[in-house]
């Protein structure tokens, strides 16, 4: 057997972390699912072309899916932080660099790591 290389791990990695953040949220319907799944095959083709950008992919992945589910749900996910005002999306910082965090560019501050919403919102499932 050939060892997992370190792309599929940090695909494997990206992929469990963005799921982790949609089940805390409560959209992480089968369709929702394979968005990731689109993101995910995406991701391993640029990564092939660009091996320095695998410590990224999990921020990428979770734009990917942001920007996916904009078009067909609506703002995921949505802050937390701010109690009152216009419901608005979280942005992941930084947008192309290692260890992705969910940040309110209202409020400025970091909210969770990519992966850890659930804890953050309370929203965590049952
Ligand atoms: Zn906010």
């Amino acid at each position: 057997m050939n060892p997992i290389s370190p792309l599929e791990q940090a695909l494997h990695a990206a992929r469990a972390l963005v799921l982790a953040d949609l089940v805390a949220g409560e959209v992480a319907e089968p369709d929702v699912v394979s968005l990731v799944e689109e993101s995910v095959v995406q991701r391993r083709w640029w990564v092939e072309q660009w091996p320095e950008g695998v410590e990224f992919v999990a921020g990428l992945v979770a734009q990917d899916v942001q920007d996916a589910l904009l078009e067909r749900y609506g703002r995921w996910p949505l802050c937390p932080v701010c109690g009152s005002g216009d419901p608005h999306a979280l942005d992941v910082e930084p947008e192309l660099g290692p260890d992705p965090h969910w940040v309110c560019g209202k409020a400025g501050v970091k909210v969770a790591a990519v992966g850890s919403l659930g804890a953050a919102t309370g929203g965590a499932p049952s």
